[in-house]
């Protein structure tokens, strides 16, 4: 399945304010690589901490074991096609509430649960936790980007953030702070191309020289999502069963959304399994498609830490589908993605929002419960009426904000193109035993 345009996810986790990594992109925002599209975002609003304060809080004793090997994505049965024979994942009902997820921040917690920006801090030798501005609230007014202080006095960066007025200073404030500058950043890791982690990219690689790295996958993704051309967007309307009117107004609302700068082209394009070019640490790549097709996690197998950008969050479930080209049903792509980082579940997780945490077992259980109600919501829906339109199947599904409010909200399109990936998931059969991951 192709999907074409990245855009939001209709609310997923009651209270707690949607923005860029779960919306990411009112209209087809992981297109916006190197601007600051003011439009659908609401105003920014955080309580000014300064960025480059003394260490708030310092892990003790950060881990030294080197992290288990390569993990396994097998395990999956090819895919059916046909009729719909999903067999439903677990019952809501039996899903336990809350999980074991262990806050390892005081700051980062206290900013995500009632807003504000974080202190920096660090999270262990050499290696910081810097919140970066962006629009929006709550554990998603601010990105995590990850500052690594090599031995040779090179900077790595990871996820430096969206393209705030003030950002770029930001970041050399703090490297100042630290003894370094913004000229001393050699590398930029890019866990996945949507504004709130790539925006700053291309300002930071122009003050610095430093070389921006991508998965190829995500490369491949932003230039497809240039190909888009209107008519694309046009025929998927029609094949949901969009009423002419509304299809209208979603295409002027794409459409008038377009990015007013050119895509970014990375320096250097990794794949799984790759050592990203970094003094002083082992830095490894776990490719974790779902979010969007290029999506990495970054392991710190010299710390014993793991970077999981957008794949796994704290205090929302990510959207997924938003890129282009992903090959294959991004929630197929996703479930393997999250069952794969079961080596990982006792380490310190460094997400790209809301705080540090260790917990991964319970936080990835959670996380696939989530889509696999929507799955069995879906299939319920299709077994009710096999020919049913995205449309009328979107009109079954449970919204957080209820279908009222979805269908003349800005996320309308991608509750659209989510039901359409659940759809496809279901009637191609999806994972056939997904209780078998998540019993
Ligand atoms: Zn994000």
């Amino acid at each position: 399945m192709n999907r074409r345009r990245g855009v939001d996810t209709p609310g997923d986790t009651p209270g707690i304010r949607k923005t860029s990594c779960e919306l990411n992109g009112q209209g087809g925002g992981c297109r916006r690589v190197a601007g600051t599209p003011a439009g659908a975002w609401p105003a920014h609003q955080h309580t000014g901490t300064p960025a480059h304060r003394q260490p708030a809080h310092r892990v003790a004793g950060a881990q030294t074991h080197r992290l288990a090997g390569t993990p396994g994505g097998g395990g999956f049965p090819p895919r059916r096609s046909g009729a719909i024979p999903f067999r439903c994942g677990p019952d809501a009902r039996a899903v336990p509430k809350g999980n074991a997820m262990e806050p390892l921040s005081d700051s980062q917690y206290r900013a995500a649960t009632t807003g504000g920006m974080p202190d920096a801090e660090q999270v262990a030798d050499g290696l910081w936790s810097l919140a970066m501005p962006m629009p929006g609230g709550g554990s998603l007014g601010y990105t995590l980007a990850a500052v690594h202080l090599g031995p040779d006095g090179t900077v790595a960066l990871i996820d430096p953030g969206w393209a705030e007025p003030g950002s770029l200073e930001r970041i050399d404030d703090f490297l100042r702070g630290l003894g370094r500058q913004m000229a001393d950043v050699a590398t930029v890791v890019v866990t996945h191309a949507h504004p709130d982690h790539i925006g700053l990219a291309d300002a930071v690689r122009q003050a610095s020289g430093a070389r921006v790295v991508l998965h190829r996958r995500e490369q491949a993704s932003i230039d497809a999502e240039g190909a888009v051309v209107p008519e694309d967007l046009d025929s998927r309307l029609q094949e949901w069963g969009v009423a002419p009117e509304r299809a209208r107004l979603l295409h002027d609302r794409a459409h008038g959304s377009a990015p007013r700068h050119a895509p970014l082209h990375a320096d250097v394009l990794v794949e799984d399994g790759d050592e990203l070019p970094v003094a002083g640490a082992t830095w490894r790549v776990l490719h974790t498609p779902g979010h969007t097709p290029g999506h990495i996690c970054v392991v710190d197998e010299s710390r014993g830490l793991l970077f999981s950008g957008d794949h796994v969050l704290p205090t929302v479930y990510p959207g997924l589908g938003l890129g282009a080209d992903f090959g294959e049903n991004p929630l197929t792509a996703y479930l393997r993605s999250l069952h794969r980082l079961h080596p990982y579940d006792d380490v310190e997780v460094v997400p790209g929002h809301g705080y540090r945490f260790r917990g991964l077992a319970g936080r990835r259980r959670d996380t696939a419960l989530h889509a696999l109600r929507r799955v069995r919501e879906t299939a319920e829906v299709l077994h009710d009426d096999p020919t049913a339109s995205i449309w009328d199947i979107a009109s079954r599904l449970s919204w957080s904000g209820g279908w009222a409010q979805l269908q003349h909200s800005i996320m309308l399109f991608s509750g659209l193109n989510q039901t359409d990936m659940y759809r496809d998931f279901v009637v191609s059969g999806g994972l056939e035993s997904p209780e078998a991951l998540w019993p």
